[in-house]
């Protein structure tokens, strides 16, 4: 293999790995808009959360991605941080939407989102929505309040 040059070619197989990785996010993306019924905008919001979130754990089992957990800054309070919990097994967040509401909010969004950006990294696709259970149990279509979609 000869890769010690930066050529044409190389730069070629750049372009397409990272088109490849932008795809199966868009992808994912639009799935979940789909699944859980909200505007790709509350998607798009969700990735942009996901930036400021920080990662606590990343959860391996046989080589796969299983779970993640993180820390998410409350947009309203500053200083205050929701703590999120999200993987094949379910999902957790200690803000009111969903400790006392049970909704799927916009922390665990933002984690998800972030669950796949890094599945896409290390295994080149996405996160196979159908293994994600809890995302087609939920019935998200109710009013907005704090912390929800
Ligand atoms: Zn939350």
């Amino acid at each position: 293999m000869k890769t010690e040059t930066l050529g044409e070619v190389s730069e070629k197989d750049l372009v397409e790995v990272t088109r490849e990785i932008g795809r199966e996010i868009r992808e994912f993306a639009k799935k979940i808009s789909e699944i859980l019924n909200v505007r790709i905008e509350k998607v798009l919001d969700a990735l942009n959360l996901a930036r400021a979130a920080e990662i606590i754990d990343i959860k391996i089992e046989n080589d796969e991605i299983i779970g993640v957990r993180a820390r998410v800054p409350s947009e309203s309070k500053p200083g205050q941080y929701y703590y999120v919990t999200v993987g094949y097994y379910g999902y957790k967040c200690n803000c009111e939407a969903a400790m006392y509401r049970g909704r799927i909010c916009k922390h665990v969004l933002a984690v998800l989102m972030l669950w796949n950006v890094i599945n896409v990294f290390k295994t080149g696709k996405a996160l196979d929505v159908c293994k994600i259970r809890w995302l087609h149990e939920r019935d998200q279509s109710e009013k907005e309040s704090e912390g929800e979609l």
